[in-house]
């Protein structure tokens, strides 16, 4: 048997499904020609709100810049400590040093990869103990999956903090009874190619029920503009979202909700075909959660992590290491400080995680070519 040919995230055939009305987009921005905040942009804004339920969504450069105008809003600075999960994107601790205020490392939970909330306490004391004032939580979804908001949420109400949801790998999820959008204080997104709601280049969004934020956000998003841009009333960023790249986007969301669904129904198949497997871990989503699976990931004992990356290859199946490198191991945070106990979760994840090709175009005989693989090594 010829192994087929698997792609690890197939955005051709997402295009395939959908070209004819990308096609008529983009034509339309190029005869109105408005390529800066045209009308596209205003209409993707609204699709957003109608389909995560949030009062305000404000369309962006890409994620990173979404994350950073939450924290220019919120007024984040020098003496300020912000707590982000340890095994996340650089992106997440990034906007923060970025600002002047110091990321602090806060371990995950084995199971859902995420935040673990035992561990706020630990972290807003290594705060703390440094002279700095904890003034923020960062939830990341990490793989599509939401953090534990409930309890997030209610540790910094407690501790006078607020929350950002850090969401560009989990929009279109849902916690309860809120879509992503409705997570914390501010979300942000990302439209990135490879998320789950990717445009054909970088975009993001922030997303908030606080219409005050909201302002000032639009604001920042276009140099801090007063009246107009000519009027800067604070100092701001260039993070508009393209047209072209709005236009995209408003077809992709169409099929969006469609997507999510496929994505669950593989997700549910890898669970059924490598579930049983010794040695082999599959991921978990908490009762009340919805992931939209920007990646499938599964835990795979240590030693053997590796060695089962290198025979799937051999097979043809790709696979990714989201993320092989701790944050507070990266050379560009070694100088800044990790919870009280240290991050042994993150540390032993960064050698088990091993990501499955994971997009909703994946076929039945390909994912069971994938399983099939999987469980001839294990
Ligand atoms: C992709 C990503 C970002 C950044 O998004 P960009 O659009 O690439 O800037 C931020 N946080 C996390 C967790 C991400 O996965």
């Amino acid at each position: 048997m010829s192994a087929p040919k698997i792609q690890f995230i197939d955005l051709a055939a997402q295009q395939r499904r959908i070209r004819p009305a990308i096609d008529a987009g983009i034509q339309r921005v190029l005869d109105h020609g408005k390529y800066i905040m045209g009308p596209e942009v205003q209409e993707f804004e609204r699709d957003l709100c109608d389909f995560s339920g949030a009062k305000n969504a404000i369309s962006c450069s890409n994620g990173t810049d979404a994350l950073l105008m939450i924290l220019m809003a919120k007024g984040i600075g020098p003496g300020d400590a912000v707590i982000c999960p340890d095994f996340t994107f650089t992106a997440t601790p990034e906007v923060i040093a970025l600002l002047g205020a110091t990321p602090v490392f806060c371990d995950v939970d084995d199971v859902t990869f995420n935040l673990d909330p035992d561990q706020l306490p630990a972290a807003v004391s290594a705060a703390r103990a440094a002279g700095l004032v904890p003034r923020a939580v960062i939830a990341v979804d990490l793989f599509g999956l939401p953090a534990e908001y409930e309890r997030i949420e209610q540790f910094a109400a407690e501790q006078d903090m607020w929350v950002l949801s850090d969401c560009a790998q989990g929009f279109g999820s849902s916690y309860g009874n809120r879509m992503a959008g409705q997570f914390g204080d501010a979300t942000a997104t990302s439209f990135f190619p490879a998320k789950p709601l990717g445009c054909y280049g970088d975009g993001g969004a922030v997303f908030t029920d606080d219409d005050e934020l909201a302002d000032v956000m639009r604001s920042i998003r276009v140099h801090g503009k007063g009246t107009d841009k000519y009027d800067n009333v604070r100092v701001g960023q260039n993070a508009r979202l393209d047209t072209m790249q709005a236009a995209i986007l408003i077809e992709k969301l169409k099929i969006f909700p469609d997507e999510i669904v496929a994505r669950n129904a593989i997700a549910k198949r890898y669970e059924a075909g490598l579930s049983s497997i010794d040695g082999l871990v599959v991921p978990h989503v908490p009762e009340g959660s919805v992931s939209v699976w920007a990646q499938y990931t599964l835990r795979v004992d240590a030693g053997r992590r590796d060695s089962l990356a290198a025979s799937l290859g051999e097979a043809g199946v790709p696979t990714a290491i989201y993320y092989p490198k701790p944050l507070h191991q990266q050379t560009a945070y070694e100088g800044y400080p990790c919870q009280e106990g240290g991050v042994p979760v993150s540390s032993r994840l960064a050698k088990e995680v091993l990501s499955l090709p994971m997009h909703p175009y994946l076929g039945e005989s390909d994912q069971d070519y994938i399983i099939e693989q999987v469980r001839k090594f294990a």
